[in-house]
């Protein structure tokens, strides 16, 4: 049998408010059996509208540990006490639903990710930072998000030189048809 760490990884990285989650929300809803949205592993406490899996798999703090010791989770953060990672038995789970794992994640997981996995392709979202303005205020974001994310714009866009393929996101319906083209 082929060795599934050879099975394809898609991550979908850009600034905020260029529309990765649409993105992948849209791709998952319209191929539900080729793409599985790739969730981190957290040891933060779930708020209230959130289940396991959504937006993480939360975790105990012991439970982390464990993982990291035995190899499952194979990159992480420490911010302000919370951990946060990637498990590898989550991908392992989704090849062997024979589904493409999509995931969001910067420049330290892509590398996390390519070190492990053979076949990982990158695209990098971007649109015009107006426009995102526009976006971030549209998706009801708090005024003073909207100003640390537009700060965040400038250093995250430098980013996109290490990404496969870098994808203006004017238009919604063009970006799926080239996530799919790449993909095929
Ligand atoms: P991200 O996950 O990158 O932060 P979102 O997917 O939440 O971004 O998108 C930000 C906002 O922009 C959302 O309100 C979404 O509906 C909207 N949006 C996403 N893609 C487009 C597009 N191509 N054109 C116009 N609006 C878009």
């Amino acid at each position: 049998m082929a060795d599934k760490k050879e099975n394809r990884i898609i991550v979908i990285e850009g600034p905020s408010g260029a529309g990765k989650d649409t993105i992948i929300k849209t791709l998952m809803q319209r191929y539900p059996e080729r793409f599985g949205k790739l969730v981190s592993v957290a040891t933060r406490a779930m708020r209230p509208n959130e289940s396991e899996g959504n937006p993480y798999h939360f975790v105990t703090n012991e439970e982390f540990d464990r993982m990291v010791e035995n190899g499952d989770i194979f990159e992480h953060t420490i911010r302000h006490g919370e951990k946060r990672g990637m498990s590898e038995r989550y991908i392992l789970e989704m090849f062997n639903a024979n589904k493409i794992p999509l995931k969001d994640c910067d420049i330290v997981g892509v590398r996390a990710l390519k070190s492990r996995f053979a076949n990982v392709t990158t695209i990098f979202i971007t649109a015009d930072k107006k426009e995102i303005e526009r976006r971030l205020h549209g998706r009801g974001d708090q005024p003073e998000d909207i100003e640390r994310r537009l700060k965040d714009y400038d250093k995250c866009i430098l980013d996109a030189k290490y990404y496969d393929y870098v994808l203006n996101n004017d238009d919604l319906e063009k970006t799926i048809d080239k996530i799919i083209q790449i993909i095929s």
